[in-house]
């Protein structure tokens, strides 16, 4: 396996099924029902990178043959908040590795003139201060909603953030690590920049766009 890129708290995923998948979700051959399919292979990925240090604790098991000490995750449990819309299509994603967590949704769409956040929906888990939260947004383009959406999620009490992006640009990297210094971020790719428009390339384009059919 190949080691995931570690620097600081983004780890940029290099495994060959990750780049692989992204190669076809970049390609902008690729159709819209292949598209949410990837999306979500590689979310379920993501998540696999994201969640490797998670707490466990040792419980005694009865296999058919004997008793023994077994691993099983300990402490808090997940709140995944994809930021809408394109972060509902990494949802199911993580739902497949970590089935029992709730899900809280934040509703926002980038100004395109500003390129400033507007909040239009939010709903969070009651207990989302218990939680460990999984914010998913695909796109980290300039970084400035992403940033919004984890102050959000902070005010609402919540300690322990990570946050999943499909495709990072350095610019919002920076953002979210100036922004919330304590935030893991966990990446499939980090591209050069972002463009005049604020779309990252090379990208993939409209994240939303294409997950939906809408353009
Ligand atoms: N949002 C997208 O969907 N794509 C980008 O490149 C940037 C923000």
């Amino acid at each position: 396996m190949t080691a995931p890129v570690a620097t600081g708290r983004v780890t940029e995923v290099t495994h060959p099924l990750v780049q692989h998948k992204l190669s076809y979700l970049r390609d902008k051959a690729t159709p819209t029902v292949h598209f949410r399919k990837l999306a979500n292979e590689l979310t379920l990925l993501l998540t696999y990178e994201a969640t490797k240090e998670l707490p466990t604790e040792t419980v005694e098991i009865d296999t058919p043959l004997e008793r023994m000490p077994a691993q099983r995750i300990s402490g808090k449990k997940v709140a995944v908040c994809p930021v809408l819309r394109a972060g509902i299509g990494m949802l199911d994603g993580v739902l497949s590795l970590v089935s029992s967590a709730r899900v809280g949704f934040i509703g926002m769409y980038r100004d395109e003139n500003t390129l400033e956040p507007v909040e239009y929906y939010v709903k969070l888990p009651q207990d989302v201060a218990e939680r460990d939260v999984i914010l998913l947004d695909p796109m980290l383009a300039t970084g400035n909603s992403t940033a919004h959406a984890v102050q959000l999620v902070k005010d609402a009490g919540a300690s322990s953030v990570r946050l999943l992006a499909i495709i990072a640009a350095p610019e919002g990297i920076e953002n979210i690590q100036r922004s919330h210094p304590d935030v893991q971020i966990v990446v499939a790719a980090i591209d050069r920049g972002l463009n005049e428009r604020g779309y990252i390339v090379p990208g993939l384009g409209d994240a939303g766009d294409r997950l939906y059919g809408t353009k």
